[in-house]
């Protein structure tokens, strides 16, 4: 059987190198809160059990459990009937580009980019056009204007949405309230619909969080989910919230795939409802973060001192960095030779920063790892990683 032609542009690096990895490999490679030390909350694990034994196991509403929404229209200060629950997050953006991309439609997106974005636009017919980022990974204005400008043609304006992803996927950047507004008011200006991706929202270290939607003249759906901030990634569930549309087509056309699938994690749902009651982990979970993220830093300032020439724009939120080596004598013949030199030399996993959509200068080499793992973990990654660095002559 031959795979389809439009799967074979579909990539997910983040999961695509993860096969064959040698024993004992640091997996530095996925954003699950809960492969190294942390827990899942008591509260939230309890909501669970409480759920599934006091009976909540029946097929939810296909829109999402009513008092689940009310609870979170409230929380988005959005309306309850424009809250939607889904499998996820992934399975919003999925139902999103299916409703809104066709054959033609661009949807602006950042690079580098979370990979999801990209391929679902992709496996929906469209065409993500990249917008850059400057040297400090903020989206780059003009960029988009240029490109904006670019996708309009005779027939109108070819670029249906931009997508943000804050604090982001993968350069762990948080974006300032006047950068937000700026992309906002020109998406709003060009009749483009803002797509913004929150689910790292409360895993802010250094700065506030701005909510696109609390600035956004224009139509805006926002995205969130159970993944991260609740660390409840297998439990499958995220939201998305509609604010400021003329019409009700778009939420329409999500609700007609809500249906098809028929609803989403209903136990999972009555036990998110607890979840949002205490939030008292999320402290810890930051200051943990934040002091992981430090000692990475530092590690990557130590690999100066044998000659490494590593940067890494510092991580403002989530659990991500990205960083590039720099590469003059051309080592590695790309990103991904280094990434897979590093997993079969070093054994340690990480991602390609082309995987995200960013291509590396010929004297440079992008990756993104997590920051996840407890201080030994994160030090014995570093280390194999600065030793095999050194021993590549
Ligand atoms: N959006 C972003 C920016 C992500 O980083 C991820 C997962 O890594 C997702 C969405 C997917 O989240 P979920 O587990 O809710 O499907």
């Amino acid at each position: 059987m031959k795979m389809l032609k439009r799967l074979e542009k579909i990539t997910y690096a983040i999961r695509d190198l993860d096969i064959n990895v040698p024993k004992g490999t640091i997996k530095l490679n996925i954003g699950d809160p809960l492969i190294f030390d942390f827990k899942i909350p008591k509260n939230i694990e309890n909501a669970m059990k409480h759920a599934v034994e006091g009976g909540y196991n029946f097929y939810a509403s296909s829109e999402g459990v009513k008092e689940l929404r009310e609870r979170i229209a409230k929380k988005e200060n959005c309306r309850v009937e424009d809250t939607i629950i889904t499998a996820g997050t992934s399975e919003a953006v999925n139902f999103l580009f299916a409703s809104l991309v066709e054959h033609g439609t661009q949807v602006l997106v950042p690079s580098p980019c979370y990979p999801q974005y990209p391929s679902l636009i992709k496996l929906w017919g469209g065409t993500p056009v990249f917008y850059k980022c400057d040297h400090n990974w903020n989206p780059d204005i003009k960029d988009i204007k240029d490109k904006i400008k670019k996708g309009k043609s005779w027939t109108g304006n070819k670029i249906r949405a931009i997508v943000i992803i804050n604090p982001n996927n993968p350069t762990g950047v948080v974006y300032d309230r006047e950068l937000i507004q700026e992309i906002c008011d020109i998406a709003a200006e060009n009749d483009i619909i803002v797509i913004s991706d929150e689910i790292y929202c409360d895993l802010v270290f250094d700065k506030k969080f701005i909510p696109a939607a609390s600035v956004a003249k224009g139509p805006i759906a926002t995205l969130n989910g159970m993944s991260k901030c609740y660390l409840a990634p297998g439990w499958r569930i995220g939201w998305m919230t509609f604010e400021n549309f003329k019409d009700n087509v778009l939420r329409e056309s999500v609700l007609k795939l809500c249906r098809l699938r028929l609803c989403a994690n209903t136990p999972a749902q009555y036990a998110m409802l607890k979840a949002l009651e205490d939030k008292t982990h999320i402290d810890k979970v930051r200051a943990e973060l934040r002091s992981r993220r430090d000692f990475m830093l530092k590690k990557f300032d130590e690999m100066h001192e044998d000659g490494i020439n590593i940067n890494c724009v510092k991580p403002e939120g989530a659990f991500y960095a990205f960083p590039c080596i720099e590469d003059k004598a051309g080592k590695w013949k790309s990103d991904m030779d280094f990434v897979l030199r590093v997993r079969d030399n070093a054994h340690v996993l990480v991602v390609h920063g082309s995987g995200f959509d960013y291509i590396s200068p010929p004297d440079k080499k992008y990756f993104r790892m997590v920051f996840l793992p407890p201080e030994k973990i994160l030090n014995e990654a570093l280390e194999r990683m600065r030793d095999y660095i050194k021993s590549v002559k």
